[in-house]
């Protein structure tokens, strides 16, 4: 029997992984970043403590954009 190849999952995972990472420096600068399905403005969702309150995370305003972060404490 042959071992499972991972390796094209492991390369789209990281390419996904550098994407976020740029995405979510460019909201830090400041800068505007759109969705790369519905081009509208993506929208940086921090922690929060109040109860119900998303996730924390990037997401944009038809929801096809969710990236969801954690923040340490
Ligand atoms: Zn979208």
């Amino acid at each position: 029997m042959s071992k499972p190849d991972f390796t094209d999952v492991n390369k789209s995972a990281a390419k996904n992984f550098n994407n976020q990472r740029n995405i979510i420096k460019d909201l830090c600068r400041g800068k505007m970043v759109m969705c790369t399905e519905c081009n509208k403005p993506l929208e940086m969702i921090g922690p929060s403590k109040k109860p119900g309150s998303k996730t924390p995370g990037i997401y944009c305003k038809k929801g096809c954009t969710a990236i969801e972060l954690e923040f340490q404490e």
